[in-house]
């Protein structure tokens, strides 16, 4: 369903005739597209809350200078667009660090048990906040695998928190962890862990294109929770140069499950 594209060129030779060269370009055009793409996304992203902030300061040295119950509540939202904004060149940073090591292959020795409980000790007070509640369930003692320790949590980190964040108010978001001897795609044993919330669910049209970049299912709940859109597109990253696999299933109004799979050795 795409145009190639091609580069053409004409040499002629010194004794009569020409050799034209074709170079096919479709990937660079699309590559080349990409860019463009998200340098018009990171600026709209950037934009809308700079908008606001402009806005609002505005009304603060104009009409609303003397009232001060507005004045509170304005530099309440200042403040959130400020941290919106702070949140999106933190995850921009991550997902450009990620990028260029991506070719690097992790040295460490991690225990994902451990770092599974220290992530969810991070999130339970946002947890408590919502009212889910957090489990850890599956296979017992140390689970080593070579990974980058800070980036498997930011990994966990980010499927946890949506997990809480599209979850239902009273229902469980279960982590479980399990050995497994063969995954398709994987080389060797493997660890399986398992993020499963009781929620919203997701649409199957959507889930192809989830770990795209600012994509989202709903633009408007997304900004409201304090989404970036980048969290999924770091996941995906991660996972790539670890040699693991991301798989997500979701049944609409049944919630989701995002199963990360790692190569055990
Ligand atoms: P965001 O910062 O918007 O949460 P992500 O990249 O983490 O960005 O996720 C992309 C989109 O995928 C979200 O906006 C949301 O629509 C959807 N999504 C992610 N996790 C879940 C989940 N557990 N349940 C339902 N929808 C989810």
């Amino acid at each position: 369903g795409q145009d190639t594209v091609f580069e053409v060129t004409v040499n002629r030779l010194p004794h009569g005739g020409v050799i034209c060269c074709f170079f096919d370009m479709t990937e660079q055009e699309a590559v080349g597209q990409l860019r463009r793409d998200f340098v018009a996304n990171v600026s709209h992203e950037l934009r809308t809350p700079l908008t606001a902030l402009l806005g609002f300061i505005e009304t603060l040295q104009g009409p609303a200078r003397d009232d001060a119950k507005a004045r509170e509540r304005f530099l309440g939202i200042m403040a959130r667009e400020a941290e919106r904004m702070t949140r999106l060149v933190r995850d921009l940073l991550s997902l450009s660090r990620v990028e260029a090591g991506e070719r690097q292959r992790p040295q460490s020795m991690i225990d994902l048990r451990g770092l599974l409980t220290s992530v969810q000790a991070t999130l339970r007070p946002m947890a408590d906040a919502q009212g889910v509640q957090l489990e850890l369930k599956g296979a017992e003692g140390a689970l080593m695998v070579r990974a980058d320790g800070d980036q498997l949590t930011q990994v966990f980190h980010n499927l946890i928190e949506n997990a809480v964040k599209y979850g239902a108010p009273g229902k469980l978001v279960t982590v479980t962890v399990s050995r497994s001897m063969s995954e398709p795609g994987v080389r060797g044993p493997a660890l399986r862990v398992e993020v499963r919330d009781r929620g919203e669910g997701i649409d199957p049209v959507h889930l192809p294109r989830l770990t795209e970049r600012f994509y989202r299912v709903d633009t408007h709940r997304s900004r409201e929770k304090g989404g970036t859109g980048l969290g999924l597109a770091i996941v995906k990253h991660i996972v790539n140069r670890h040699r693991g696999r991301l798989v997500i299933d979701s049944v609409k109004g049944e919630g989701s499950t995002f199963s990360v799979v790692l190569p055990l050795s």
